[in-house]
């Protein structure tokens, strides 16, 4: 399914987002940015040993990344040049601040996607493995969070893919596309 709004395209696509040609794939971290399971682990297997120096640094520097934060390191051996490690919440029940920190990590994402020049990026479903979010609602956050960004920025990446693991994901974003930006 693809969208055009104002310059650019919101794709949601089923996947493996290991193999998207983008120029930065988005990964579903963990605070401390030590590689762990889900998304994570396929990324940084793919991606090889940059991912983790660059990570370890990060580590060091800054001691990791807080909920609803994001940084960016090289690729590795990715087609993508980059990859945004980002850090959802973990679901307790929906009311401790998940939406508005989910919602935060696709905005940083964004955010360091245009400050660093990337034109395509890809998404996974960021929290809805181990971090338990529950798929229809964290699409929705998601798409509202991406819709509010292309509508509050001019200078948003051109290509916004999500790459969405099983049919089940798949189709949850696709309900949520109709519902945050209407048929
Ligand atoms: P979190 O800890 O944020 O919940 P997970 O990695 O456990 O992150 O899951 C997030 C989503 O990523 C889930 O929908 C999972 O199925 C999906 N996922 C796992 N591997 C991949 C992959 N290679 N490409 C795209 N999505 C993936």
């Amino acid at each position: 399914m693809k969208r055009q709004i104002r310059e650019t395209t919101l794709e949601l696509i089923q996947g493996d987002i290991t193999k998207s040609e983008v120029d930065a794939i988005v990964n579903a971290a963990n605070s401390e940015l030590i590689g762990g399971g889900g998304v994570d682990g396929a990324i940084r297997r793919a991606g090889g040993d940059e991912i983790e120096r660059a990570c370890a640094e990060i580590r060091r520097r800054e001691g990791g990344c807080p909920t609803g934060q994001a940084v960016i390191t090289p690729g590795g051996n990715l087609h993508a040049k980059y990859v945004i490690h980002t850090v959802g919440p973990v679901w307790k029940g929906g009311n401790s601040g998940e939406a508005e920190l989910l919602a935060s990590c696709y905005q940083k994402s964004l955010r360091l996607a245009v400050d660093n020049d990337i034109q395509s990026i890809s998404f996974p479903s960021i929290s809805t493995g181990i971090y338990g979010y529950p798929t229809e609602k964290a699409a929705v956050v998601a798409l509202t969070a991406v819709k509010g960004f292309m509508f509050q920025d001019n200078t948003v990446p051109t290509t916004i893919r999500f790459v969405l693991f099983d049919e089940v994901t798949h189709t949850c974003y696709l309900d949520a596309l109709r519902t945050v930006f209407g048929k």
